[in-house]
């Protein structure tokens, strides 16, 4: 069984691009113009860290449950 990892979005430096709520539906939506993860704990998957490298301004975090940054590298 694989652990889970966390998304953060910080809402400060978001620019509302919707980059990572269209790459990743499933995993962010939009919510007063700010992307906003719809669970904080997912399973592991390519996909939430494809959305966080993509963010323009770097404002998704993924961790580890041990906290250990994921992505962005
Ligand atoms: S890709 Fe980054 S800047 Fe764009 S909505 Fe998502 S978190 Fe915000």
């Amino acid at each position: 069984m694989s652990a889970d990892w966390r998304i953060e979005v910080d809402a400060r430096r978001c620019i509302g691009s919707g980059g990572c709520a269209g790459m990743a539906p499933a995993h962010f939506r939009m919510e007063s113009g700010v992307a906003t993860p719809i669970a904080a704990a997912v399973e592991p998957t390519e996909t939430v860290i494809d959305a966080a490298e993509s963010c323009p301004v770097e404002a998704i975090a993924v961790r580890d449950d041990d906290g250990s940054l994921i992505a962005p590298a």
